[in-house]
């Protein structure tokens, strides 16, 4: 198999681009390709949805004046250096900040990458599980960065192995990438790795598009869910990739044929030089209003926006009820509008 893309070189080597204006994109920020995400590019056309997501773009360069370095918030939550603790019942523990791609629209451009926070230091880890432990009220700790996946099984086991012995901790949640882009590196030891005594594992898929279910990422998904970890999505709204209503069906689906659940579809946040990533709130609630209409209940995922500033998530799917004092109008997904109690 072929070396992952990291360098313009390589890039317009393996014919993904011609490399005009990157420099100063990579001087700036990672790039990363997996050969399994290479393999998924078609080169003929120019706006692949794939390539789109992972090959840089000269336009990353253009900063608007309402994005951000950290534009969900993540440092003034941070009480301890790898730890966010934004809500009272769960923590972000972000223990590396490396990942097997790099996504362009990726909310954590400026921390993640060989430029960015890079591996928590084992001290710094101690702390940050020490914070944990000394915080009853947590209930939950979700691992994200980077992409907590691209640790070892050894690493990962030790992690679980200290959250076992802290028992008000009774979820423990990954944030990753790797079983779509990566799908080889989920084999039984990382599956074994990612469970622990007593506690109960989740694990967020992130994908946008459904030819990322490629058969072997389907293959990684099952075993994991197979071996006993809860899977549930979260997708971005990426102009160009997934912003029309029979895409983000079928990746709702795919995401469900493969025991994933769909939780979150986030509004892309302002992260620097990528508004050619972003579309309107308005544009996104007609296609989750559109998609109520036409898959399943089991397959809608939960439109959300992280408010800037570091406030937290907010749900912003259209709003589908008004009114008060016991007398509601409530629109179905086709628009029409009913009283609620009828009369
Ligand atoms: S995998 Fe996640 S953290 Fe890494 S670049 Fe993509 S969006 Fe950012």
């Amino acid at each position: 198999m072929s070396a992952a893309i990291k360098t313009v070189e390589a890039l317009v080597e393996a014919g993904l681009s011609n490399g005009r204006g990157l420099d100063a994109v990579a001087a700036r920020y990672a790039i990363g390709i997996t050969p399994a995400v290479t393999a998924l590019i078609d080169v003929a056309d120019p706006d692949d949805p794939i390539a789109r997501q992972f090959v840089p773009d000269a336009a990353e360069l253009v900063a608007t004046p309402e994005e951000r370095a950290d534009p969900i918030g993540d440092l003034s939550h941070s009480p301890v250096e790898g730890i966010v603790h934004r809500y009272p019942d769960r923590v972000l523990l972000k223990a590396v900040h490396v990942c097997p791609v790099y996504c362009r629209f990726c909310f954590r451009r400026e921390m993640v990458g060989p430029q960015g926070l890079g591996t928590l230091t084992a001290p710094e880890l101690d702390a940050a599980i020490a914070y944990i432990a000394d915080h009853a009220e947590i209930w939950e700790v979700i691992l994200t960065g980077g992409d907590p996946l691209v640790l070892s099984p050894r690493r990962l086991r030790d992690i679980m192995e200290r959250l076992a012995n802290i028992d008000h901790v009774k979820i423990v949640r990954f944030h990753t990438r790797v079983p779509v882009v990566e799908p080889e590196r989920v084999d039984g030891d990382m599956v074994a790795a990612l469970k622990a005594s007593g506690k109960t594992t989740y694990l967020a898929v992130h994908a946008n598009h459904p030819r990322e279910f490629t058969p072997e990422a389907r293959a990684a998904l099952a075993r994991l869910a197979d071996g006993g970890v809860a899977l549930v999505s979260q997708s971005v709204l990426l102009k160009g990739v997934n912003d029309d209503v029979e895409t983000l069906a079928d990746l709702m689906k795919a995401f469900v044929e493969n025991r994933v659940k769909p939780y979150y579809l986030h509004h892309p946040d302002l992260a620097p030089g990528t508004s050619h990533f972003r579309l309107g709130i308005e544009e996104g609630q007609q296609l989750v209003t559109a998609l109520r209409g036409r898959i399943s209940g089991l397959a809608q995922p939960t439109y959300v926006l992280d408010i800037p500033g570091g406030h937290g998530k907010a749900e912003i799917g259209a709003r589908a009820i008004s009114g008060g004092d016991g007398c509601f109008t409530v629109r179905d997904w086709q628009g029409g509008e009913h009283r609620y109690p009828p009369e």
